[in-house]
């Protein structure tokens, strides 16, 4: 086996579980095998206090249990295919093995992207426990105050959380529109509101250009001070031995494995980040550098070498990350994936439990599915709470492959301290199914102005208090739904009419109103809460 870490060792206590007798030599470039990479930026906020829980399972505890011949420390340098043999470096000292079969799971190396300057100024990844004690031994001897983190996706960003934790200030600078690049953009500006809530800096849209210690000059030409830098604009396939080998690499250099991991070459697998899956939705070649797959597969694959039937399903890319307050959770393919393809996306928002239990919080849930088929294809959600549960509960219903309207069927938990009768995700099902029985037509929340300067009759149904407290749409009008019924004859039947509220359910309840009156009307999907989002207000 060649890793040690998420995929490499699920896949030899496997094996070892279920061939008692046979040789596991697991290679492990690094002085540490099964640590928990996931942990490593909670440690640097102290949140994580002691480091040697991030050894998930130490190497003489593997030795002793599963009695594998852990190599820690041991580079693969190169594979023989046809004499079945690796060579490896240890100290300076080469060594060759035979092995009867070879199992990859080396991984995702990051990108490290080329600054003029950057040697002038510390900076780091952030992947193992070597980078980690680096990134402390600078906090401890030092004691920085500022830091530039360069990449706004998930480890960025948890680096920049517990960095700022530590006292730290944080600038992060992301290249693409939005940080969060997972999620749409409606969906990751409440990241955006969190971290510079926080006090952290953001320069989205733009990027380093040159550094000059302590400077750090931007695209934009704004110019920055840090004490250091860190990387962490995304990862790649980790195949450098794989390419080597003459193993066929696919998407951005991933080794391309059949459904029983096997690469092209006799008697060798991979598994894990540096393999190309197949999406569960799309079917087509992805990069899924999360944990879950990568344990998954290591499992997977010491079943297939062990006799049973077992086949890689592919990977669907469910993740979370918590943003101080805020959790981000999002499962299957976002808007920008599925960009030229026909689908419906939905917006809803509600309470993580019923709103008269105290600690209620606000979760907002975006679906998406096929309109013709009713398949899930997505789902992203931002809340203080209950999130991991929403997400979880549809990425099973993509797995099972339901549709959108079963999300009304399902029954789950429910007590006041907990959820509600009906929960958002059953409350996503009903919006569906309001949809495909054309109970409601929606025009999306970035089309209203575009309809606005086509004279549609905006109307906010909000309460007045509501709406001067926290704003409207210019140039609307207003009818507190509790009073439309005898408001509405004032409201001309020769436009086409546009309702809203904050969150999509009464003007939901004013559209059906005006509709049975002969009216042309539209609600806005995602309402004022992503309207007033895209505003920026
Ligand atoms: P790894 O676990 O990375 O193991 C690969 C190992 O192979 C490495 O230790 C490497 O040193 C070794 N290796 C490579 N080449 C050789 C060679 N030639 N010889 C010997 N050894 C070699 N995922 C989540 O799902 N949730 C999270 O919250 C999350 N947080 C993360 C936070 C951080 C900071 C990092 C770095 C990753 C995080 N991940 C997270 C991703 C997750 O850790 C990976 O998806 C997972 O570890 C991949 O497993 P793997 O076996 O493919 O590779």
């Amino acid at each position: 086996v060649i890793g040690g870490v998420a995929g490499g060792m699920s896949f030899a206590t496997r094996y070892r579980r279920l061939n008692m007798d046979d040789h596991i030599i697991v290679f492990e470039k690094g002085p540490y095998v099964s640590f928990a990479n996931c942990g490593l930026p909670y440690f640097m906020s102290g949140e994580i206090t002691s480091r040697s829980r991030l050894m998930v399972v130490k190497e003489k505890d593997l030795v002793a249990r599963f009695r594998l011949d852990i190599r820690s420390s041991t580079e693969v340098i190169s594979i023989d295919a046809d004499a079945q043999t690796v060579t490896f470096v240890k100290d300076g000292v080469e060594g060759t093995v035979h092995y009867d079969e070879l199992v990859l799971s080396p991984g995702a190396k990051p990108i490290i992207p080329v600054i003029e300057g950057i040697h002038t100024i510390p900076h780091f990844e952030l992947r193992n426990i070597p980078h980690l004690d680096k990134i402390m031994a600078l906090i401890k001897d030092k004691d920085p105050k500022r830091v530039v983190v360069v990449g706004g996706g998930y480890i960025g960003l948890e680096v920049a959380e517990n960095l700022h934790k530590r006292g730290i200030h944080v600038s992060i600078i992301e290249k693409g529109k939005a940080i969060l690049p997972v999620f749409d953009e409606e969906m990751a500006y409440f990241a955006h509101q969190e971290l510079v809530k926080q006090g952290l800096a953001i320069y989205q849209d733009d990027e380093i250009v040159k550094v000059a210690a302590p400077y750090v000059y931007l695209r934009s030409g704004k110019v920055l001070e840090a004490d250091f830098v860190m990387l962490a604009v995304g990862v790649l396939p980790e195949s450098t031995l794989a390419k080597k080998t003459g193993m066929t690499l696919g998407l951005r250099e991933g080794i391309l494995v059949d459904h029983r991991y096997q690469t092209n070459l006799p008697h060798i697998y991979a598994i894990g980040d540096a393999i190309v899956v197949k999406h569960t939705v799309s079917g087509l070649d992805s990069l899924v550098p999360l944990a879950s797959p990568a344990n998954r597969q290591g499992r997977q694959l010491a079943d297939i070498l062990s006799g049973l039937s077992v086949t890689n399903k592919g990977s669907l890319g469910t993740a979370i990350v918590r943003l101080f307050d805020l959790t981000f959770a999002s499962t299957g393919l976002n808007e920008k994936q599925l960009a030229g393809t026909s689908f419906q996306a939905i917006h809803v928002n509600a309470y993580d439990h019923v709103a008269y239990y105290p600690g209620a919080t606000k979760i907002d849930l975006k679906v998406i599915y096929d309109p013709k088929t009713e398949m899930i294809l997505g789902a992203q959600a931002v809340g203080a709470k209950g999130v991991d549960k929403r997400i979880d509960i549809l990425s099973v219903a993509i797995k099972a492959k339901m549709k959108v309207t079963d999300l009304q069927e399902l029954e789950l938990t429910y007590s006041p301290p907990f959820g509600a009768a009906k929960d958002i995700v059953n409350i996503a099902g009903y919006v569906a199914q309001n949809h495909l029985l054309g109970l409601t037509k929606s025009i999306s929340y970035k089309m209203v102005d575009a309809f606005k300067d086509n004279e549609a009759y905006l109307i906010d149904v909000r309460p007045i208090m509501e709406r001067m407290a926290y704003g409207h749409i210019e140039g609307d009008h207003h009818h507190d739904l509790d009073e439309l019924y005898q408001s509405y004859s004032s409201i001309p039947k020769d436009k086409k009419i546009i309702v809203y509220c904050d969150s999509g359910s009464r003007g939901y309840n004013a559209e059906r109103l005006l509709r049975s009156k002969g009216y042309d009307v539209y609600n806005i999907e995602g309402a004022y809460a992503m309207y007033a989002t895209l505003k920026g207000k």
